[in-house]
């Protein structure tokens, strides 16, 4: 019985233990995603600032699309900075 007693004890310790870095665990991935959202904010503003002070090169060129598929559709595209016809950006 005491022995039984013993395991149960340890069992429970180790669970509690487990439960403590599980949730410490959770919260170090909610603050990695908090961190990465800004990075993102920050690099939208960056990849603005860029196009909107870029002297823009245009390219006209042929991609081919996936949704809907379609080959060889025509694009026109800034060889400096990237942006294209369909350059939106989701702020
Ligand atoms: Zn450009």
């Amino acid at each position: 019985m005491t022995d039984n007693m013993t395991v149960l004890t340890k069992l429970k310790n180790e669970l509690h233990a487990l439960k403590n870095t599980l949730f410490y665990k959770e919260e170090e991935v909610k603050n990695l995603k908090y961190d990465i959202e800004k990075k993102q904010e920050q690099l939208l503003e960056h990849n603005i600032i860029v196009v909107q002070n870029c002297e823009h090169e245009w390219e006209n060129d042929f991609i081919d699309s996936m949704i809907p598929y379609r080959l060889s559709q025509p694009i026109r595209y800034c060889t400096k900075c990237e942006l294209t016809d369909c350059t939106t950006f989701n702020t």
